[in-house]
């Protein structure tokens, strides 16, 4: 699935150009800001190197959706879904433990 280039073209002008990751647990505090290249967009060996990740999973026809990530946060950002997406984990209870005699 892939988002329409109207989605895309105004994602990549709200980025500047830059990572749009918010994720914690990515090496980065608050927003990345890594600085991308347009035209290196899925080059995964450059530092430049970027993708769109749809936030929803749905590819949705909204630019809310549709977010710049560098390589490095979109592959983190693929390995770990949305909390949403995950699922739900259940109570864990407490060990029973034997009685004693
Ligand atoms: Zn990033
Ligand atoms: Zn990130």
């Amino acid at each position: 699935m892939v988002f329409s280039n109207e989605v895309t073209d105004k994602a990549w002008e709200r980025s500047g150009g830059k990572c749009e990751c918010t994720r914690p647990g990515h090496g980065h505090t608050g927003r990345c800001n890594q600085s991308l290249l347009k035209t290196a967009k899925g080059k995964e060996a450059s530092s430049y190197g970027w993708t769109f990740i749809s936030v929803s999973g749905l590819f949705k026809k909204e630019v809310d959706d549709c977010k710049v990530y560098c390589t490095k946060c979109a592959e983190a950002f693929t390995k770990t879904p949305p909390a949403k997406m995950r699922p739900v984990v259940k109570d864990v209870k407490p060990p029973i433990r034997p009685m004693k005699k």
